[in-house]
């Protein structure tokens, strides 16, 4: 990649743990608009998997996931073997998270942002980028990720893309995969509800919109393991809506035993 940057090509990158859909292929199309050259990773990386389960059944369609990014022009491709992400002897780099390790996602799956920070730190030593591209469905990882940037990679500039969602409101996910088609339809009421609990939030307190989200989704069947109000530049839970823009809330559900996450910022 030396030549490339020699000859003062900007590369975008855009790392993804496969199973490609139109929420990864927005990315990749974001970046070829403003690179002049897109690389993608494929990585499905152990070490963010708190559960082994859901590691093992994590979607894999190499085949499908080449066309994809054949179809819309990718420039390269990286699919490299664990051993190349880490090979041995290296030392896991160190970081304090602060409270992003320890709400949500942080609380809920302990070691999770440890390997994604392991992770992009080496994807970032490899590759180099100027730009990386990350999407907002996983909120709490973009900020994770700016805060290891921020120490160890100031020149690489990070872009955070909209949640792509399918028609029905469903956040587009590798794991929607694993769902039936009852699955999805149920799984639909994630976003319906959350963005019911927003508008909530011009008539009632969060605490109560909240409570009534919880009502509406278990209604549906839907196993909430959190859904939480909290302010959208720090991450700090709230139970108090906040100023304009300065809202996030964030679920994480559970439909067909398939976790699944999505958040709305207001
Ligand atoms: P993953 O393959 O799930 O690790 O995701 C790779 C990248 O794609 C991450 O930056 C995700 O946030 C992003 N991504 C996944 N799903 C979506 C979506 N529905 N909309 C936007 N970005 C997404």
């Amino acid at each position: 990649m030396s030549e490339t940057r020699k000859r003062g090509i900007s590369i975008g990158y855009v790392p993804t743990m496969g199973a490609l859909h139109q929420g990864h292929l927005e990315l990749v199309k974001t970046s070829m608009a403003e690179n002049d050259y897109t690389i993608v990773s494929i990585f499905v990386n152990p070490r963010q998997f708190n559960n082994k389960e859901d590691f093992e059944k994590y979607p894999v369609d190499e085949k499908g996931d080449v066309n994809l990014l054949a179809d819309v022009g990718c420039d390269a491709l990286f699919l490299p073997s664990y051993a190349e992400v880490y090979p041995a002897k290296t030392q896991a780099i160190k970081i304090d998270l602060g409270n992003l390790d320890k709400v949500l996602e942080g609380a809920e799956r302990p070691g999770h942002f440890e390997g994604v920070v392991q992770v992009v730190y080496r994807f970032f030593e490899l590759i180099n980028p100027d730009v990386a591209y990350f999407g907002m469905k996983d909120f709490q990882q973009c900020m994770v990720v700016n805060t290891m940037k921020k120490a160890y990679f100031p020149k690489i500039k990070l872009k955070f893309c909209p949640i792509i969602r399918e028609n029905s409101g469903l956040a587009m996910s590798s794991r929607n995969m694993r769902l039936s088609k009852e699955g999805r339809e149920s799984a639909a009421n994630i976003f319906k509800v959350i963005n019911t609990v927003k508008n909530l939030s011009k008539h009632i307190e969060a605490p109560d919109a909240i409570k009534y989200g919880l009502y509406l989704l278990k209604n549906k069947g839907i196993n909430v393991q959190y859904l939480s109000l909290a302010n959208s530049d720090s991450l700090a839970l709230s139970n108090k809506w906040l100023k304009s823009g300065k809202n996030v809330l964030l679920i994480a559900a559970f439909v067909e035993g398939v976790r699944l996450i999505d958040n709305i910022a207001f």
